[in-house]
């Protein structure tokens, strides 16, 4: 019988490479066994509870020393979570339901859990009100333990296993065994979720945002991951193995000889020099971002200190996240962006209204200004940590000047209150993100007020061609070479330039090493992205002439659609007659898209 041909699932290519291995599919659905017991059954149910209740103080331990250790601040989630392991309410609770109702451990664990989560459920205090989510966290972990599934398995996977999952929780991810584990795919998540960053970061191929991989995928399959094209392929015919065997050796190949070069610095052929920054999300990545050949952190998204937590970071927390981020960034030093919560970074704990069209709402420093308490804490903190290293401050989402003056004004203030403490506090530039067509618009008077600019191409392009970066639908529709977003981009440069100050970008667009001629002929000379791009950008910038950039740029300006725009841009990098400096990545680039 003729073997199936490769079932081909596409998703969102969240981390490159290819992973080949044998599918393990992470199953949260439990069985839970309801039974009566005996009265002299009593003690060795409640015995086997006690146990289950060790074990999972010893889990989180572990998960809470391995999180601070990757400088993730999850942790201080998983100290609540210990807290509740110790409180009576729960534990002695289980062990009267076992003896009074004469039930097995798992029956009396879930019928006390329900019952606290019913008590939060009517307690009117927003606070105690999410302490019900931790009880679920808590009672599930337990559950497990006793029902010997699930997590306890996460840290026994077999050898070269692909997690196959319907999302993975930064918990769990902590708890894998990361030798054993090649590369992740998940029905769940977007580009900008917990389990694509982690798989960035540890370097894992994975695709997210699959829908029913979880349905269509069983343990023991073999899977391959390509994490360029975003695509799973299940049991791969052996012309299929082959082809992506080759095509990962490729990779690691380019990968190794970029590796090597990532530190040199980004200068081009004719001796313009180019400045490679990083956008992180945790603290710890400041110092993987540099090691990765980043010349400090161009973006910091701080809300990421915000979220999958119940309490808020206080102003001791922020402070001691931004100075590690700093001493951490080099002698780049680094751009943290204000909290720029709303639209797609959902933050559970800070949500006040559902939204009809939350991308259009009460987003980033829309969102600050009218919370202001929240906003003056970040300032704060942020100039707390100013001295521990080069800070630039960043303000995301400004659409005109009110805005600056009143982040401007805030600043000062809570400047003038920590100086009237004694608190001396370094000059700190002060710039904002390019995002919305009207600070485009706007960018030769905004260039007057602010220390610089960062061009954010994401938001940029889905606001000027009203394409939703997160709809599937209209994906196609979002194009980075639209005629439109050119426009912008060369008016912000040049505002910036007669302005006197300096303009980045940190969109995604900088990080593309197809996008990087057009860039640097249209005169950015500072781009920052994901860290794993890094190499492959600076090496890009090393074979470029920027005359010839220029002179492309100016052929790119004159053409109005986006297509003939893109259709040029191909033409030219299968053209561009870059010799023996022309690195293997290149090729890639021409090859994907032509
Ligand atoms: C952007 O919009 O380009 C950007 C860098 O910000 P974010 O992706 O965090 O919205
Ligand atoms: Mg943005």
């Amino acid at each position: 019988m003729a073997k199936p041909h490769a079932q081909r699932l596409t998703g969102l290519g969240v981390s490159p490479g290819y992973a080949i291995g044998r599918a393990w599919l992470l199953d949260r659905t439990l069985k839970i066994p309801r039974y009566h017991i005996d009265a002299d059954e009593v003690a060795a149910q409640q015995a086997r509870f006690g146990d289950a209740v060790g074990q999972a103080e010893a889990q989180i331990e572990e998960i809470r020393r391995s999180l601070e250790e990757a400088g993730d601040e999850h942790g201080l989630i998983l100290e609540a979570h210990q807290l509740m392991l110790r409180d009576t309410t729960l534990t002695e609770g289980v062990c009267q339901a076992i003896e009074q109702k004469q039930i097995n451990a798992e029956w009396a664990l879930q019928k006390v859990v329900r019952g606290l989560k019913q008590m939060f459920d009517h307690i009117e205090d927003e606070y105690f009100r999410e302490r019900r989510a931790d009880i679920g966290f808590v009672g599930d972990r337990l559950m497990r333990i006793l029902v010997g599934s699930g997590q306890a398995a996460l840290s026994q996977i077999d050898a070269g296993a692909i997690v196959i999952a319907q999302d993975l929780s930064p918990a769990d991810t902590a708890l894998l065994d990361r030798s054993a584990v090649l590369g992740f795919a998940t029905d769940g998540g977007g580009k900008t979720s917990h389990t694509a960053i982690m798989a960035r970061q540890l370097e894992l191929p994975a695709v997210v945002a699959l829908e029913s991989v979880t349905e269509q995928v069983g343990t023991g399959d073999t899977v391959i991951i390509d994490g360029v094209q975003g695509q799973v392929l299940v049991n791969p015919d052996p012309e299929t193995l082959a082809h992506y065997r080759r095509l990962q050796r490729e990779f690691m190949q380019r990968k190794a000889q970029l590796d090597r070069q990532a530190q040199a610095p980004a200068i081009t052929a004719d001796g313009l020099s180019i400045t490679v920054r990083g956008n992180i999300e945790g603290t710890g990545e400041a110092a993987s971002a540099q090691a990765a050949g980043a010349e400090g952190v161009g973006l910091f998204r701080t809300e990421y200190l915000f979220m999958n937590r119940d309490v808020l970071p206080d102003l001791e927390t922020q402070r001691l996240a931004y100075e590690t981020v700093l001493r951490t960034a080099g002698a780049g030093g680094a751009t943290i962006r204000t909290l720029d919560v709303g639209g797609d970074k959902f933050i559970e704990s800070l949500k006040r209204h559902e939204e009809l069209n939350p991308v259009m709402g009460l987003r980033a420093i829309r969102f600050c200004l009218q919370q202001q308490d929240l906003f003056r804490t970040q300032l704060e903190a942020l100039l707390r940590a100013a001295p521990a290293g080069a800070l630039r401050i960043m303000v995301p989402l400004i659409s005109g000047l009110e805005e600056v003056d009143a982040v401007q004004a805030l600043v000062a203030d809570v400047r003038a209150g920590l100086e009237a403490q004694g608190v001396t506090v370094p000059p700190v530039p002060l710039g904002i993100m390019i995002e919305l067509p009207s600070a485009a618009a706007l960018a030769d008077v905004l260039a007057e007020h602010v220390d610089f600019f960062s061009i954010g191409t994401n938001d940029l392009i889905q606001y000027t061609l009203a394409i939703d970066r997160a709809n599937e639908q209209v994906a196609h529709l979002y194009r980075p070479l639209h005629p439109a977003v050119l426009r912008q981009l060369e008016f912000v440069v040049r505002a910036a330039g007669a302005a006197g100050i300096p303009v980045a970008m940190c969109g995604e667009m900088a990080g593309d090493p197809f996008y990087v001629p057009v860039l640097l002929g249209l005169g950015l000379r500072e781009l920052s992205m994901n860290p794993a791009a890094v190499p492959a950008v600076k090496a890009v910038c090393r074979a470029l002439d920027s005359g010839a950039c220029r002179a492309l740029y100016q052929e790119l300006r004159g053409l109005h659609r986006a297509d003939e725009v893109r259709a040029r841009l191909v033409e030219w990098w299968i053209d561009a007659d870059l010799g023996d400096r022309l690195p293997p990545e290149i090729h890639d680039v021409q090859h994907r898209r032509a």
